[in-house]
């Protein structure tokens, strides 16, 4: 088959998008290659089209273990064989499926980059055929990028283990951070392709405001069509829902906080238009798949361009006319101007946590990797008297250097192991006659259900065993009182899981250097995010698109700052000027026309003028 031929095949669709097709191919000709698109290019088939043309099985190494999940299913509903590896497994789930891996016929393995380092994964590297190592997200790999982690720096030492190449991908990466992607990913050659990030249907409109909430309200009555509102609180989001509904609008919150349950139904009822804006923090949005967003609305400025850039991309990716506003006031840039401060708290005030963190949960000196730490803040900082912002900070920190990995907001799911012998199992009197048919499927579900506490499927064993999950959770619960099975209920909490044994105070030694850098790093991109909406002479679209290193590009003639020199003839004469060198004299009416028509049809007059003045050359017919 060819390329074409499979994305007919797998996913229906009949052409390739700008770059895909390219990307395919240098992918298939075995060259590393990084590819730069933007949010909704559609990156996962630029890999997994090759993936799926070549032998063996594709290492795909990607950083959220939600996104990790969907995809897999994504791909199992297409008829292929993919699963993934990540965080929340314990040691003998990973290792049945790196043993299904190596001998059972898949084609890809989603991995979180933790896991590379294992030497559980190391001891099957030699026997997995891997086709390609894929590294989705490949900017968590840069120092200089937005969103760092050291873990990915594993991916460049697997290399030297395999010679299968290397298909990266981002939708975020500046001139400075693709460079360096493809020197950390060892890279045989610069070899790196990208479309453009003109999103040519989107109007951004950045707008200064005291009264948000009535801006909002406006906006969701002004524009039809599904919507998405950005706060930065959870709190907040509620509160925004419950005032857009109040107001007769159809609104709805989501926020990680948030049960697994309520986010699938507040997700699937956004997705199929039955609510039509959804109030969220930047936990939604991820991986979600919407081609119909008419606006995205952001009460809150952002940290940085590239979230901005993102998060705001989710609207009109079906190419239809769609908004992108950010609402702002000095308060947004005063909490900006001390964010760096704030996020990075004294390298001794780090290490210093880290050792009260270790005697907090009573994890004595060269002890504690692997463990997986239920990680209450609130109750942590109570008992040392800390504040919570230089503590989150701290921990986040900590983790780009690589001594925990930070889960926020997992669902765990109900584990259980039986405790008592098979042989035994049938002697025992049991209260309820339902128990020994929850186990006996539980045992037909779960091999290892003797040997280890295994995730289970409670709406699965619910079903086969005729019952509702509320009654299940009964019986289980009377089978551990009986001391037949080991029963850990669901959860939902922030895990902490420890890289390694707990360091003696001398041995944390953080690097000043390091520090130094990635928070001037971190400074210029809060600074280019205030002057983005500060900013009052430039294209909003043109100022991105540099940020992201596109320097040659025309005004977009459709954000706050293009519609508003439109009506300003001066500023028009001027954009009409600029735009008219920029093409070297060379333009047609019909030219000018798309770039800066407007209703009243103004620039016509301005451009005659200008022509007359011999300001500029004229017009080719
Ligand atoms: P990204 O990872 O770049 O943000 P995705 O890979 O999630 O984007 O793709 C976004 C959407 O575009 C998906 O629904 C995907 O199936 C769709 N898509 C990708 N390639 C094509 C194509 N050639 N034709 C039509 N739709 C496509
Ligand atoms: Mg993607």
């Amino acid at each position: 088959m060819t390329a074409l031929e499979v994305l007919h095949t797998y996913w229906g669709y009949d052409a390739f998008r700008p770059m895909q097709e390219e990307i395919i191919r240098e992918a298939l000709e075995e060259r590393d290659v990084l590819a730069i698109l933007p949010t909704g290019g559609g990156k996962s088939v630029c890999f997994q089209v090759p993936c799926l043309m070549k032998e063996g099985i594709a290492l795909v190494v990607t950083p959220l273990i939600a996104l990790m999940k969907d995809q897999v299913q994504n791909l199992q509903d297409r008829g292929v064989r993919a699963m993934a590896i990540h965080a929340g497994m314990n040691r003998h789930e990973v290792d049945l499926a790196l043993n299904n891996a190596a001998y059972g016929d898949y084609k890809f393995l989603y991995l979180s980059p933790e896991r590379l380092q294992t030497r559980l994964f190391q001891s099957y590297l030699d026997v997995l055929k891997i086709s390609y190592i894929v590294v989705d997200e490949a900017h968590c790999i840069s120092q200089w990028g937005y969103d760092f982690r050291p873990s990915y720096l594993e991916i460049g030492k697997l290399r030297e283990r395999t010679d299968a190449p290397v298909i990266a991908l981002t939708a975020t990466a500046t001139p400075l951070v693709a460079h360096d992607i493809m020197d950390r990913l060892g890279f045989k050659e610069e070899n790196l392709l990208r479309s453009g990030f003109e999103r040519p249907n989107l109007s951004y409109i950045v707008r200064k405001t005291q009264d948000k909430m009535g801006q909002i309200r406006s906006i969701c009555e002004g524009v039809s069509g599904s919507g998405i509102v950005y706060v930065r609180s959870r709190a907040r989001t509620q509160e925004l829902a419950e005032f857009l509904k109040s107001g007769g609008i159809s609104a709805s919150c989501y926020h990680a906080g948030l049960g697994a349950q309520t986010r699938a139904d507040r997700q699937k009822a956004w997705k199929d238009g039955t609510t039509r804006v959804m109030v969220c923090t930047n936990a939604f949005g991820m991986g979600i798949d919407k081609p119909d967003v008419r606006f995205v609305v952001h009460a809150d400025v952002p940290d940085s361009p590239e979230a901005y850039f993102q998060e705001a991309g989710r609207a009109g990716r079906d190419g239809k006319p769609s908004y992108a506003v950010l609402l702002w006031n000095g308060t947004d840039t005063a909490r900006l101007k001390q964010l760096e401060e704030v996020s990075f708290p004294s390298l001794e005030s780090m290490e210093d946590l880290y050792q009260k963190l270790h005697i907090f949960f009573q994890i004595p000196y060269d002890e504690g990797e692997g463990r997986m730490l239920k990680w209450d803040m609130a109750q942590f900082c109570k008992h040392f008297h800390l504040q919570q912002a230089p503590v989150y900070y701290a921990v986040k920190y900590m983790e780009r250097e690589g001594h925990w990995t930070l889960a926020e907001d997992m669902d765990i799911p109900t584990r259980i192991k039986i405790d008592v012998d098979r042989s035994a199992l049938y002697n025992i009197d049991l209260p309820d006659p339902l128990m020994p048919q929850v186990l006996e499927v539980l045992m037909r579900l779960y091999t290892g259900i003797f040997s280890y506490p295994v995730s289970i499927d409670e709406e699965a064993v619910a079903s086969r065993c005729g019952v509702g999950v509320s009654a299940l959770r009964q019986l289980l619960y009377g089978l551990s009182v009986n001391h037949v099975i080991r029963y850990i209920p669901a959860d939902h909490a922030t895990v902490l899981y420890l890289q390694h044994n707990r360091l003696r105070p001398g041995n944390v030694q953080l690097s000043p250097k390091r520090y130094q850098m990635l928070r001037s790093t971190y400074g210029e991109r809060v600074k280019a995010i205030i002057e983005y909406v500060e900013e009052e002479t430039m294209c909003r679209s043109q100022y991105l698109l540099k940020y992201f290193g596109q320097e040659k590009s025309e005004p977009c003639g459709k954000c706050d700052y293009c519609r508003a020199a439109k009506a300003r003839p001066e500023d028009l004469r001027g954009q009409l000027k600029a735009w008219i060198e920029g093409r070297k004299g060379r333009y047609t009416l019909r030219e000018v026309r798309t770039a800066f028509g407007t209703a009243e049809e103004s620039y016509l007059e301005t451009l005659r003028d200008l022509i007359d003045k011999k300001e500029v050359p004229p017009y080719q017919e």
